[in-house]
């Protein structure tokens, strides 16, 4: 279950950046992810809710964003957005692409109690 290692990288993250804002709690969390990853959102907001005890993060809402694929031909670089099978450049017509967005799972900002909104992009 691929989620539960995502969540809890993503709560590692959030306690160690509300440790260095010196926040007692996470109100908010947003996660950008990508649509090749294949994510699960209800299963990555349960495994969240499991990962989180015991942490700053422990009552905090998980925002997620989905990250939509993007692809820039090595070509003539024009950036479109493929189908996941097909990969061929609408400029150009050569399928010499390479993935530029779609493929991360980013913390995207945090909301702390202590502090008002810590941008971790
Ligand atoms: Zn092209």
């Amino acid at each position: 279950m691929h989620e539960l290692s995502i969540a809890m990288e993503i709560v590692r993250q959030v306690t160690e950046i509300a440790r260095q804002h010196h926040a007692e709690r996470v109100d908010e969390v947003e996660v950008q992810v990508g649509v090749l990853r294949q994510v699960q959102e209800e299963a990555l907001r349960m495994s969240f809710e499991a990962a989180r005890d015991g942490t700053p993060a422990q009552s905090a809402r998980l925002v997620v964003i989905e990250e939509p694929i993007e692809a820039e031909c090595q070509d003539c670089g024009r950036r479109f957005a493929p189908e996941p099978d097909n990969f061929i450049c609408p400029g150009c017509g050569q399928a010499n692409a390479r993935i530029v967005a779609g493929n991360d799972i980013i913390l995207k900002s945090l909301v702390c109690q202590a502090s008002d909104e810590a941008a971790v992009s």
